[in-house]
């Protein structure tokens, strides 16, 4: 039998499937097209809120939210009676207190969020007695403690073996430069690139998960049309590690490869807000980032109705009994799982979005969820903590196909490529014959 090949999982924050598919024909991306040509290609779906702390976990677990446990960019702690802020604006992290929110984001997201039953792909792959590296993924969780680089931190993180994080956590010394500066210029993926040709070179991993961020935050300000120069800066990273392989040919013979994105992007042109709906309304707290919200509080078919009309607003989802309301202006659609697969009364059309029945039952299912759940109409966005938006640039969170329709590649995988991004853990683990995570949707 030939021996089973490593597998490199890459992830290009924000990529949409338009940009993807246009680089790898025009020669934009030549790492990228060089991968497509010798591999295949599909359109998949990403979890809800489409937002990455939610998607990237989702990528990891292999689970939607009802497993994981994270529920948005920002959200409200039941137990600890705060908000969750890991990160929407630096305006938003300042307004839920500087050091808390990066606590939250660096390490309680996922000691303390990330669910107990959930199984990462580290901790799956490495329970098998092989080695996983992490570059920069916010999912990182696995078995093995790791210092942070920080003068006078000492609070260890629990990541796979191999652990690279913005400078702060290094399992290994490679030399590449600080991440921090220069952002809008693609420093964190030149970073990844530098770490990711040190892993290569020394041949140090079975599984890798290779995340670039920076093509995201570029279209973030300039919308999702006008990032052609940070793919080719995403892209020179993949072609780091390429190149320290040897070349094309050696990459191939020596690894698997899947290429995707974790959710989508669409241009934003209004900002609304939901608190508005809510105000005057004691015991009513509202999470809102991007382009997804939530609502906590009691009575959800009462505080539903009031979001009628409202311009943050296409549909507002809730639980009521053993059934799932998806409300638009008034309409209702009522939805619950069923054997085969869904039952439902009321007018389809509210969630006729990529997988959305499935997706938002997932959101619902979620403890650290709202009891509302709002995805806004195409083009708008809801407000920060801070009132921050990326007005004139781009967004993603909701429903809609495209902040949630993503583009998939594999290369050197037997099967066909995946339609949702839960099934790439799983794809991945049974390809390194370490078996699907126990709690993988069938
Ligand atoms: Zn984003």
């Amino acid at each position: 039998m030939a021996e089973r090949r490593k597998l490199i999982l890459v992830v290009i924050d924000g990529l949409t499937p338009d940009v993807f598919e246009a680089a790898v024909d025009d020669g934009v991306a030549p790492a990228l097209s060089f991968l497509a040509a010798h591999g295949r290609y599909g359109r998949g779906v990403s979890t809800f809120p489409s937002l990455t702390p939610v998607c990237l976990s989702s990528i990891v677990t292999g689970a939607h939210p009802d497993v994981h446990h994270i529920p948005h960019l920002v959200w409200y702690h039941r137990g600890e009676r705060r908000v969750v802020e890991y990160g929407s604006s630096f305006a938003a992290i300042r307004a839920a207190g500087t050091r808390r929110s990066i606590l939250d984001a660096i390490f309680n997201m996922n000691e303390q969020h990330l669910g107990r039953d959930a199984v990462t792909i580290y901790e799956a792959v490495e329970d098998a007695g092989l080695t996983a590296a992490a570059v920069n993924v916010t999912c990182y969780r696995g078995r093995t403690p790791h210092r942070p680089l920080l003068p006078g931190a000492t609070r260890p993180a629990y990541g796979p073996k191999r652990f690279f994080f913005y400078n702060l956590f290094e399992s290994d010394i490679t030399g590449a430069p600080v991440a921090f500066l220069g952002r809008s210029v693609g420093s964190i993926d030149a970073y990844a690139g530098a770490v990711g040709r040190w892993l290569v070179t020394r041949d140090g991993f079975d599984f890798l998960f290779f995340y670039l961020p920076d093509y995201d935050f570029a279209s973030h300000a300039l919308g999702p049309a006008g990032t052609q120069e940070a793919l080719a800066r995403s892209d020179a990273a993949i072609g780091a590690l390429i190149e320290a392989a040897g070349g094309p040919d050696e990459f191939l013979e020596r690894y698997a490869v899947i290429v995707c994105s974790d959710h989508g992007q669409t241009q934003v042109d209004r900002v609304a807000t939901l608190q508005s709906s809510f105000a005057g309304l004691e015991n009513v707290i509202v999470t809102a980032s991007n382009r997804a919200g939530m609502v906590y509080g009691d009575d959800p078919a009462g505080l539903a109705r009031r979001l009628d009309g409202s311009p943050a607003t296409e549909v507002v989802l809730y639980r009521e009994g053993a059934e799932a309301v998806a409300r638009r202006d008034g309409e209702e659609l009522r939805f619950a799982p069923s054997p085969g697969g869904w039952s439902t009364t009321g007018d389809p059309s509210i969630l006729d979005q990529p997988q959305a029945l499935e997706r938002s039952w997932a959101a619902l299912a979620n403890p650290n969820a709202g009891e509302l759940i709002v995805s806004p109409p195409p083009g708008v966005e809801l407000a920060d903590l801070a009132g921050r938006s990326h007005l004139g640039g781009g967004s993603h969170g909701s429903l809609e196909a495209g902040d949630s329709e993503v583009p998939i590649l594999t290369v050197g995988l037997d099967r066909a490529v995946p339609e949702r991004i839960v099934d790439l853990a799983p794809l991945a683990l049974e390809h390194l014959g370490v078996g699907r995570a126990a709690h993988a949707a069938a």
